[in-house]
């Protein structure tokens, strides 16, 4: 009797742990289908903050305070259309749009596209993947001229045309919402394929604006630091050419902690990636990209690298002045 009691109470406790188990997983998968928190709420300042970019940086940004799952179709996004002439290219990560006058230079895009990933992985900590955001592939645009480049970047942000062509390379058009960070797409300048090298490091540092977006924390930074993210997306593709930018005696005044005119942010950025690196080593300049999602970089440095920002600025101002001296010295021989 004794026995059959021990035996329906361990019954009994068994029926209860896996109701309560069959409970969790049905709970944990409910909530992998909310948006994350996270987006809920982004304060108006961060949402005023990136409006307010001007358009020589290579970052179209909106708010959408009403999304829509149907936003995230790629169906729905530009191109394929008549009006616009653009023939696509798509495979399980990208969709590339391009005008048949383009084609190998869509070809080449889609093969740049793809050695991006690992490399961003590496650095970054993550890609993502369709998957990882609500199905979606990412969208490269590669016009053919001048007037289909202003164009696109006009018709995705559904503004009006402005003359994007003489500024940056490359755009990155995204969206931020409750739903997340909903990549419009990457428009290419025609330009950068004049030179292979060019070309590649153009996408990869609009690829590198993909994840970083992806990842940041909209909610926690309400101004961040545009040399942060410009700067790392400039170290991500290499573009060693972005040292004949140095401002030598711009430098001496520039503090990292603090706004400066917004053109400097790429070789700023670039070199204060760089130097890092140097001083430390590119394992800790991978912890401290982690921290950078979410907090100011005078709080990631202190944390990282154990120093206050101002010393760190002593170290970077002396290595970018080297790095613009050799830059200069390979380039006269
Ligand atoms: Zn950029």
């Amino acid at each position: 009797m004794r026995n059959f009691k021990d035996s329906f109470i361990t019954f009994l406790i068994t029926i209860i742990i896996s109701i309560w188990l069959v409970f969790l997983i049905y709970f944990f998968n409910v909530g992998k289908g909310t948006p994350p928190l996270i987006f809920a709420n982004i304060p108006k300042i961060t949402i005023d903050f990136f409006n307010n970019l001007p358009d020589t940086l290579d970052l179209g940004f909106g708010y959408n305070p009403n999304p829509k799952t149907s936003d995230w179709y790629n169906n729905n996004n530009l191109g394929e259309n008549p009006e616009n002439g653009y023939l696509k290219l798509e495979d399980s990560l990208f969709i590339i749009y391009y005008y048949p006058e383009v084609k190998s230079e869509a070809l080449r895009t889609k093969d740049n596209a793809h050695k991006a990933i690992i490399p961003l992985i590496d650095l970054m900590g993550k890609y993502h993947y369709p998957y990882l955001v609500n199905n979606r592939k990412l969208p490269i645009y590669v016009p053919k001229d001048c007037k289909s480049y202003n164009a696109t970047i006009s018709n995705i942000q559904k503004n009006k045309l402005v003359e994007y062509c003489d500024g940056a390379l490359g755009i990155y058009l995204f969206e931020v919402s409750k739903m997340g960070t909903l990549a419009k797409g990457i428009v290419l300048n025609p330009i950068i394929f004049n030179d292979l090298l060019t070309e590649k490091v153009t996408l990869w540092h609009e690829m590198n604006h993909y994840v970083y977006f992806n990842e940041f924390r909209f909610d926690s930074i309400n101004e961040p630091a545009v040399w942060v993210f410009e700067g790392l997306a400039e170290y991500f593709a290499n573009n060693k050419e972005r040292l004949s930018d140095v401002d030598t005696t711009k430098l001496d005044k520039i503090h990292l902690n603090k706004q400066f005119n917004f053109d400097d942010n790429y070789w700023v950025g670039y070199t204060a990636y760089k130097a890092m690196e140097k001083k430390y080593n590119r394992t800790k300049l991978k912890k401290y990209i982690q921290l950078i999602y979410s907090k100011a970089p005078e709080n990631a440095i202190k944390e990282i690298y154990g120093i206050f920002i101002s010393d760190f600025e002593e170290y970077w101002k002396k290595d970018a002045k080297e790095l613009f001296i050799q830059y200069i010295n390979n380039h006269e021989k």
